[in-house]
């Protein structure tokens, strides 16, 4: 018997989600996405989270895994059927998704926000192998023994206001976001974990060009290291920090490959 299929506010939630990836993605790719876009649009995915609960991916990955022996219904093949979407729009545009329209993420991020000290975590890989470790446990538990891992988290308690013991956990990890730049999404989330590798191929991400001067102060300022010249991006949270520290116009730009970059110039006599 197929399961029940996604209601008004879970539709909503999700045309919410693909129309503002391509504006953003839009608005990005010509150079306007300005800090009060960024701060209005991640106000905007916090509240429709807690309004509509807007899409949950990582929640929703939760479900498909503690019900994956069970029927699948409608409802379970939509989740995964947008969950794919999703991962290939990351494979083409990067993580607009985790930047703006993850509520998760979004409250992490207007946390990270606040004049409080800032602790950077150094062990890029590090962090990618403890998030790795965390998707197998999830895995392990959902499908052997039917425990909810993310459960824990109270994730949709903190969205619903529901006082709960995972409402404090979740309350704690967006304490933590204060002073370390998105601890969940780099620690514990496991469609981070699949969202890098297909934002680690990204077609369309952040860019240098032949404009760059090398003064590094992109790298200085990016809280997931991700901002060197040869960085894949996987961990791009389209923070735009970078963009907004660099000092030359025009040396970091969001779009496809470039052809003629400042170390080909350097290469030719
Ligand atoms: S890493 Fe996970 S929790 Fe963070 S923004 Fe992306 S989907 Fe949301
Ligand atoms: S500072 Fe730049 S490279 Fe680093 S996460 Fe933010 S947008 Fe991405």
């Amino acid at each position: 018997m197929p399961g029940p299929g996604p209601n008004t506010t879970q539709l909503i939630g999700i045309a919410y989600a693909l129309v503002f990836f391509f504006v953003g993605t839009y608005l990005w790719r010509t150079g306007r996405f300005r800090k009060t876009t960024k701060y209005l649009l991640l106000l905007v995915t916090v509240l429709v989270g807690f309004a509509f609960f807007s899409p949950m991916i990582p929640h929703n990955f939760q479900q498909l895994v503690l019900r994956s022996g069970d029927v699948v219904g409608f409802a379970l093949v939509g989740a995964a059927i947008g969950m794919a979407v999703f991962f290939l729009l990351a494979f083409l545009f990067g993580r607009h998704f985790c930047g703006y329209l993850c509520p998760i993420g979004a409250v992490q991020e207007l946390a990270y926000a606040a004049p409080t000290p800032k602790f950077r975590l150094p062990w890029k890989r590090g962090l990618s192998l403890v998030r790795g470790l965390v998707f197998v446990l999830i895995l392990a538990a959902g499908l052997g023994f039917s425990i909810s891992v993310l459960g824990f988290f109270g994730i949709q308690d903190f969205f619903r206001l529901v006082f709960s013991a995972g409402f404090v956990v979740f309350l704690a990890a967006i304490a933590l976001s204060l002073f370390i730049y998105r601890p969940f999404c780099r620690l514990i989330c496991p469609v981070g974990a699949i969202f890098q590798i297909f934002a680690s191929q990204a077609r369309w991400k952040i860019r240098r060009t032949e404009a760059c001067i090398e003064c590094k102060k992109c790298e200085m300022v990016c809280p997931t290291n991700e901002a060197g010249r040869d960085d894949a991006k996987g961990e791009c949270y389209l923070c735009g920090r970078c963009i907004e520290k660099c000092p030359v116009e025009g040396a970091l730009i969001y779009g496809g490959k470039i052809q003629n970059n400042t170390r080909d110039r350097e290469k030719t006599p």
